[in-house]
């Protein structure tokens, strides 16, 4: 989607598609460096991952697998509460594999703290994160995040995989709604 299309929706352009190509390049980068020698599975936590997984493995060099989870996380409208619901699991057996997780955005991180328990009691030889976007509030999480694309503020942001009640991920960019959209 030209994001000239929707461009009434959006109040600001936070991050522009240029930037994210070449965020993801250098993050493809430095994970081919990081795991070089080593097997990867790349784990897309479906659905908002997906543009973020298109982009940087085709970034990567490094031969791959990847894999998908979907999660639901329950909370009251936008707040997440940390109660996680996997709606569809993994096909692979990650015992002894080296996994990177690849997150669209990490608000709280109680989602992702969920994820990450689950993930480490199948014993993966090491899990690591990867994340397009990050808010403030998850620079205080106990879970380490390796990758990051870009810290943000701590605003509603659609595009680039993430929605607004199942709109805008494909917008090319990221940016913030305009009021009108929500009423
Ligand atoms: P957390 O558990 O880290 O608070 O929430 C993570 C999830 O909340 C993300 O995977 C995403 O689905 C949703 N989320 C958090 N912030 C935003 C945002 O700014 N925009 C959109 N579209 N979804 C968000
Ligand atoms: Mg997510
Ligand atoms: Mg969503």
């Amino acid at each position: 989607m030209d994001d000239t299309q929707i461009a009434g929706d959006l109040t600001r352009v936070l991050i522009s598609k240029e930037q994210l190509e070449t965020r993801m390049a250098e993050l493809a980068a430095e994970i081919d460096r990081d795991y070089e020698g080593r097997d990867l599975l790349l784990v897309g936590v479906l659905n908002g991952a997906v543009m973020v997984m298109a982009d940087l493995s085709r970034a990567l060099r490094s031969r791959v697998r990847m894999d998908w989870m979907a999660i639901s996380s329950y909370g009251s409208g936008t707040q997440s509460s940390g109660v996680v619901r996997i709606l569809k699991d993994l096909n692979t057996d990650i015992s002894g594999m080296h996994v990177l997780v690849v997150e669209d955005i990490i608000d709280t991180g109680l989602t992702l703290s969920y994820l990450i328990s689950n993930l480490k009691s199948r014993n993966p030889a090491s899990l690591k994160i990867m994340t397009a976007f990050r808010k403030p509030e998850a620079q205080q999480m106990a879970v380490e995040v390796s990758y990051v694309g870009f810290d943000i503020p701590n605003e509603f942001v659609v595009g680039y995989g993430l929605d607004y009640d199942g709109h805008y991920r494909n917008l090319t960019s990221v940016g913030t709604l305009a009021p009108h959209v929500y009423s």
